[in-house]
């Protein structure tokens, strides 16, 4: 046993202790816990943070995918204190030599964006014909973490993915016991990505509130990405009005009540930035909690609730020892999650 951690676990809110054995947490010491030494004593204990929409990699849209970007990015990351991370398309697959370091906060994976004729950044993700996404889809996934990333719209005048094809490229990720993370960001988009039975809608912009109920029925995830908005939306206001402007800024100030209405109907609300610098969820916390979540639901947005989304424990014996401190209650005061006393990953003291 190398270290014990002692404080108040949420979302239980029970004071725990926890001995850390290799990279697992134990609730029983074991023979020689008297060797153990303390390194959290007191405060509040948290599973790691999570980002669920974060694109490490490349430091700016359309430049080539870079490994050492992306160590670089990963490690803004953790030492947020975010050790999980679900990246929703990359410009290249992440190399394998991330799960591999110990370092490095744990990836979820979802392949390079699948980008059919005329939707997304040319040359960015994977250019594919539309009779080509499918098996894309499937490749993708089967080659990640089990998801991939289909662009379901772009333009906001122009056509989203056919919801025969969508619904086809999710039926056979599915079938291949993959998952599917929609972009879309206009109404035909994101209906179509609710409709096809995505298992995360992206951005979810211009989303009709009459579908709320049946992404909480399919368990359809909803990552609103609020931040990457909110620091566009004064360039956008600058702007001269146009079709474009006024279409962006309708989405971006429907957002927020729908943000809300998902989650009071049951849908999981997830904390992703979309943005660099990497490091950031706090900020999407703040935004969610702005949009009308609990605070104690914002927090669980970016920690517990992403984990367990993601297919990982919080904080129980045998979980892997991945968690933040903080000397406050993060769910009283959410600026406080940006200033953790004690980041351990993988067993591993990081801060
Ligand atoms: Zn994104």
């Amino acid at each position: 046993m190398s270290f014990k951690v002692r404080g108040i676990v949420l979302p239980e809110r029970e004071e725990r202790t926890f001995w850390i054995d290799g990279d697992r947490l134990r609730t029983d010491p074991g023979p020689d816990a008297g060797a153990a030494e303390t390194v959290v004593d007191g405060g509040w204990l948290l599973p790691g943070l999570v980002d669920v929409h974060t694109h490490p990699g490349t430091e700016a849209v359309a430049v080539p995918f870079d490994d050492e970007v992306l160590r670089k990015q990963l490690l803004e990351h953790r030492d947020a204190g975010v050790l999980l991370i679900r990246t929703p398309g990359s410009a290249a697959r992440i190399p394998g030599w991330v799960d591999e370091d110990a370092t490095l906060p744990r990836v979820r994976s979802a392949g390079q964006w699948l980008a059919t004729p005329g939707r997304f950044f040319p040359g960015y993700g994977r250019d594919i014909t539309e009779a080509e996404l499918v098996q894309a889809a499937v490749e993708e996934s089967a080659a990640s973490s089990g998801w991939c990333k289909i662009i379901g719209d772009w333009g906001f005048e122009d056509p989203p993915v056919p919801i025969y094809l969508l619904k086809a490229a999710i039926d056979a990720v599915h079938a291949n016991g993959g998952k599917v993370a929609v972009h879309c960001q206009t109404a035909d988009g994101s209906r179509n990505a609710v409709l096809a039975g995505a298992d995360s809608l992206e951005h979810g912009m211009h989303l009709d509130p009459g579908l709320i109920d049946q992404m909480a029925r399919q368990g359809t995830a909803f990552v609103p990405t609020m931040s990457v908005f909110a620091a566009h939306e004064k360039a956008a206001r600058e702007r001269e009005p146009s079709p474009r402007r006024d279409w962006w800024l309708t989405g971006w100030e429907a957002l927020p009540a729908n943000v809300r209405a998902a989650h009071e109907a049951g849908v999981t609300v997830l904390a992703g930035t979309d943005s660099w610098p990497c490091g950031t969820v706090a900020t999407e916390v703040g935004q969610l909690i702005s949009a009308g979540l609990p605070a104690e639901d914002a927090v669980a947005a970016a920690s517990w609730r992403a984990r367990e989304w993601l297919g990982l424990p919080a904080l129980t014996d045998g979980a892997p020892a991945d968690l933040v401190a903080y000397a406050d209650d993060p769910t009283l005061d959410p600026a406080v999650l940006a200033h953790p006393t004690r980041i351990i990953l993988k067993g591993r003291i990081v801060a």
